[in-house]
């Protein structure tokens, strides 16, 4: 992550971050502040200075309430009429006349500047509210903070903020982003995303990627020092980010994006409708992920095999709130019945971690704290209803269901005791579904690999989500791109559980996938073919050159090198192995 090339004044000018989402982008920069900065304290001169500072709160209160007010105004089609909602509740904190009359009291009788008068009220409140046990009033906690954010960042002359659409195109340069501020952007005005955090294997550069979004994560540049509107240039196939590129950078970058768009190369064209099978006909299911069912078109027409994991907590971050049953039956039938008799592959919400709830606590480690199937079986009745829908829209074409975050055979049994109780509640109701609807779960953490003879016992199927199973079994936190490295996934320890999940699962007679990232790594899928894996589920845009890849190679040469492959200790031995691997068989 060097700077390559500096400016005339020694200023830094490109860096190399980690590319998250490929494409090419250029177009002006538009700074995000995700981190909300804390006020220095500031005191006025005298009580002189209170009127204008009053007017000066006033005003702020003004300024937010009329772009929220903009912002529900302009809110329309699916995503923005959930947000419209969450403006409405923000415009009623702006108006909460107590907060106001705490803050005025506070400046005239403290004389402590409007932002840090706010700052203390609304802290207040935030704090009784973190402790109140009504769901509802919790969930007011990421209102309350959007607000703030809002406030002292218009006091403090700071002008972008999250949840804020884009008016223009823009490329967004932010010190971290989540999938919800994504989505809360206007996307079509999204050119590129460029964060100071994250990893490759973030939910954010995954979705980025699913958008067709070009984004570069983990880039050393410390974006409060960028002004909005300067030209940036981003190419997510390096993670090359340049700022202010001159006219030879820009036409090469131009002439770049033009050949890129294309979705994928005339050679694959023919591949469509072919199985993806190798040379001596070992069949293998070549899956997509999709974060949205919109996507569904995208998966037929790259030539899938159907959809490998819909990760369905866009459904909710998208609303802020769990969509209600109706809402989700709609978007699983119509995804199906896209697929046109394809299996969709839906994964229950794996909500937390990254991938935050609104309305809970900031957990002081949220990758270890409540989410995936552990949330889900903690509040059961947003569990229940999620799988009412999907055995509803089973009756539309074949639904698999998966669990996310699986620990170990109890949390399984607890949500089979769920599932049985979702297909007596629809048989009671009359309404039709396929009993035979699949019930899997995915293999993500390292006690799910320890417990596998059970789990594939009583689970239907098995996907290993590579890229959990990776930042639990390193303690590594993959969204953090100091301490994750795209060769991490190269650790033997990560290798030897996937080739025990796929034994497990052929020894319960279960068909074992893979959903993680690797499964989009073309270096990685002859080890994993060779280890014997029935399903690969991978990026969309990546299955004609994993398909045609597959089809170039045969099975039986790839079990005798994955045999070798797994009795190798070491990152640089296993990648080492695996590249030669690839030159030999002419993959590159
Ligand atoms: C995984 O962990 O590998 C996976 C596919 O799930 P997600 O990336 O959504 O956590
Ligand atoms: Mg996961």
């Amino acid at each position: 992550m060097n700077p390559i090339i500096t400016g005339r004044h020694g200023e830094k000018r490109r860096w190399k971050g980690v590319p998250a989402a490929a494409g090419i982008a250029l177009g002006p920069a538009i700074v995000y502040r995700a981190r909300q900065e804390e006020p220095d304290l500031r005191h006025l001169t005298g009580a002189s200075d209170v009127p204008g500072e009053l007017k000066r709160f006033e005003d702020a209160l003004a300024c937010v309430r009329q772009d929220l007010l903009h912002l529900k105004a302009e809110s329309g089609g699916s995503v923005r009429s959930a947000l419209a909602k969450i403006f409405d509740a923000q415009i009623m904190i702006v108006d909460d006349a107590a907060i106001v009359a705490e803050v005025k009291r506070l400046i005239e009788r403290d004389h402590i500047a409007a932002e840090n008068a706010f700052g203390q009220v609304v802290g207040n409140a935030q704090r009784s509210i973190v402790r109140a046990t009504d769901p509802y009033l919790r969930e007011m906690v990421n209102d309350i903070q959007a607000v703030k954010t809002r406030i002292i960042n218009r006091l403090l002359g700071v002008e972008a903020t999250l949840n804020q659409p884009l008016a223009s195109p823009a490329i967004v340069l932010a010190d971290n982003i989540t999938p919800a501020d994504i989505i809360s952007l206007r996307r079509d005005c999204v050119l590129g995303i460029v964060t100071e955090g994250g990893g490759q294997t973030s939910h954010t550069a995954l979705l980025a990627k699913s958008l067709g979004i070009p984004a570069v994560v983990g880039v050393a540049l410390d974006v409060r020092r960028v002004r909005s509107g300067r030209l940036v240039a981003v190419d997510g196939y390096s993670g090359i980010v340049i700022l202010e590129p001159d006219a030879a950078t820009i036409e090469f970058f131009e002439r770049k994006k033009r050949r890129t768009l294309a979705p994928w190369p005339k050679k694959y064209g023919g591949l469509r409708d072919l199985p993806a099978e190798t040379k001596d006909r070992h069949r293998l299911q070549l899956m997509a992920n999709i974060d949205l069912g919109a996507e569904a078109p995208t998966v037929l027409e790259a030539g899938a095999d159907g959809v490998g994991l819909f990760r369905t907590e866009y459904l909710f971050l998208e609303r802020g709130k769990y969509p209600t049953e109706k809402q989700q039956r709609d978007v699983y039938a119509q995804t199906v019945r896209a697929l046109r008799g394809r299996p969709l592959v839906v994964r229950t919400f794996d909500l937390g971690s990254d991938k935050a709830i609104p309305g809970h606590v900031q957990e002081t480690n949220p990758a270890l704290a409540l989410r995936g199937i552990r949330l889900s079986l903690r509040y059961p009745n947003t569990l229940s209803t999620q799988l009412r829908a999907l055995l509803a829209a089973s009756a539309r074409g074949p639904i698999w269901v998966m669990l996310p975050m699986v620990i170990g055979p109890e949390e399984l049994q607890d949500a089979i005791h769920h599932w049985s109780a979702a297909k007596a509640a629809l048989a009671s109701r009359g309404i039709r579904f396929d009993r035979k609807t699949p019930l899997g779960i995915m293999v993500e953490t390292p006690s799910a690999v320890c417990m596998i003879d059970e789990l594939a016992r009583a689970a239907d199927f098995l996907s290993i989500g590579s890229n959990d199973l990776l930042q639990y079994t390193l303690a590594i936190d993959r969204g953090n791109s100091s301490v994750s490295h795209p060769s991490d996934s190269w650790h033997p320890a990560l290798w030897r559980q996937i080739a025990s999940v796929i034994k497990a699962g052929h020894r319960a007679k279960k068909p074992v996938s893979v959903c993680g990232e690797i499964a989009t790594n073309r270096m990685m899928i002859p080890i994993l073919l060779g280890l014997g894996i029935d399903s690969l589920s991978c990026h969309p845009n990546s299955v004609p050159v994993i398909k045609s890849m597959i089809r170039s190679v045969r099975y039986a040469e790839l079990k005798l090198a994955a045999r070798e492959f797994l009795t190798l200790a070491s990152e640089l031995d296993a990648r080492g192995f695996a590249y030669d691997l690839a030159r030999r068989l002419g993959i590159r």
